[in-house]
């Protein structure tokens, strides 16, 4: 697929994010029904909410995917394109949702998929990713340290790493579809798309899918992030073009959404300059406001949102004033698949796949969780 750089304008068949200036690169052609159907996209319900003050806000539930985030649209694509690259497998670097929609697709395309996950990440997230076979090695200390870490696996170990950033153009582009079904559901443009974010592609991407269907401009793109971490949300409030990595103690339940961007900050200043232009903002809300959030989603529409897919429900909820139009707020992930308390039967790993878990563990001082008994 071509891509063209956001900054420079050059245009590439590359399929790698970043152009040499800096920029990144996203896919020029739009994606269409083909795409989807090749990859039988089942699409995801759009909820009209009825928690008070949000009768305009329509709830782009992701749960309606193999694995309940959104994760699954970018993941289907990016094996795909693993698959034709490498057959020794793919890395991909996770806190949860990336790594379960990964080892989803892997087991529904036959690709060993190797989860690197930060130290400390709840079991109930590891369960249902060792159920669909692939391997989870513990490395780094946050989400920017095991992503480090596959970096590193994937250019030593001859593995295709997975990326849900806009390291890959994939990303963005398998995001699209957020917009493009929104639309047909609204049967109208929506004037806003709020979306919990950590380096944003889910917003970009359900944005570009709106100007996509509507032949239209973006419509606003609010971001929201954990007030515990949230880079793009201080550079908007600083009046920064430049997202720079967050510093500090982080301490929130969010984790989905919590990302330094150590190591691709200008990930976040991509995501801030479409904010800008498309007339949106960056908000932060505490881990009581998307638990407020949360318990309203179920109070009122009986929707199950993961703490940090609450976020921009969180943020609406603290709104007076009325959204101009309807509003479209993106749901990533469902509460769903926390529920596994590790009675989740484990596949067996084949010889090669071991071999393989055993060298990435050695490489990055990895802990391997799911390791037979003999080998842990
Ligand atoms: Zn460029």
């Amino acid at each position: 697929m071509l891509t063209v750089c956001s900054t420079c304008g050059t245009e590439t068949p590359e399929s790698v994010g970043y152009c040499r200036c800096g920029g990144i690169r996203i896919v020029r052609q739009p994606i269409t029904d083909a795409d989807a159907q090749a990859l039988r996209w089942p699409g995801t319900p759009l909820i009209r909410s009825r928690i008070p003050g949000l009768e305009n806000v329509y709830l782009k539930y992701e749960n309606g995917s193999l694995t309940g985030s959104f994760k699954d649209r970018i993941m289907r694509v990016a094996v795909a394109r693993a698959m034709q690259a490498s057959p020794l497998g793919a890395v991909v670097p996770s806190s949860g949702n990336a790594a379960l929609s990964a080892a989803a697709a892997g087991a529904s395309q036959g690709l060993p998929v190797y989860a690197i996950v930060p130290r400390g990440t709840a079991s109930e997230r590891i369960a249902p990713v060792v159920a669909r076979g692939a391997v989870v090695i513990e490395a780094g200390q946050d989400p920017s340290e095991a992503y480090a870490a596959a970096d590193r696996v994937a250019a030593e170990l001859g593995l295709i790493q997975l990326y849900s950033t806009f390291a890959s153009p994939i990303a963005e582009w398998a995001c699209r579809m957020i917009g493009v079904e929104a639309v047909r559901q609204l049967g109208a443009a929506p004037t806003t798309v709020i979306a919990p974010i950590s380096a944003g592609p889910v917003l970009v991407g359900a944005g570009h899918g709106v100007a996509q269907e509507t032949n239209g401009g973006l419509p606003a793109l609010v971001a929201v992030q954990p007030d515990a971490c949230c880079p793009i949300t201080k550079a908007y409030r600083e009046g920064s073009d430049t997202v720079v990595p967050w510093q500090g103690e982080v301490k929130t339940a969010a984790t989905s959404i919590t990302d330094r961007l150590n190591g691709y900050p200008q990930d976040g200043t991509y995501t801030l300059r479409l904010i800008r232009e498309s007339g949106g903002l960056a908000e932060a809300v505490s881990d009581a406001e998307m638990q407020a959030a949360r318990s309203a989603l179920f109070q009122w529409d009986g929707v199950d949102a993961e703490l940090s897919a609450s976020a921009g429900v969180a943020f609406l909820m603290r709104r007076t004033a009325k959204l101009a139009g309807p509003a479209v707020c993106v749901i990533t992930a469902s509460g769903f698949k926390h529920t596994y308390r590790g009675d989740v039967p484990a596949p067996d790993q084949n010889p090669e796949q071991a071999a393989m878990a055993g060298r990435i563990s050695s490489l990055i001082s990895g802990r391997w969780v799911n390791a037979p008994s003999s080998q842990a």
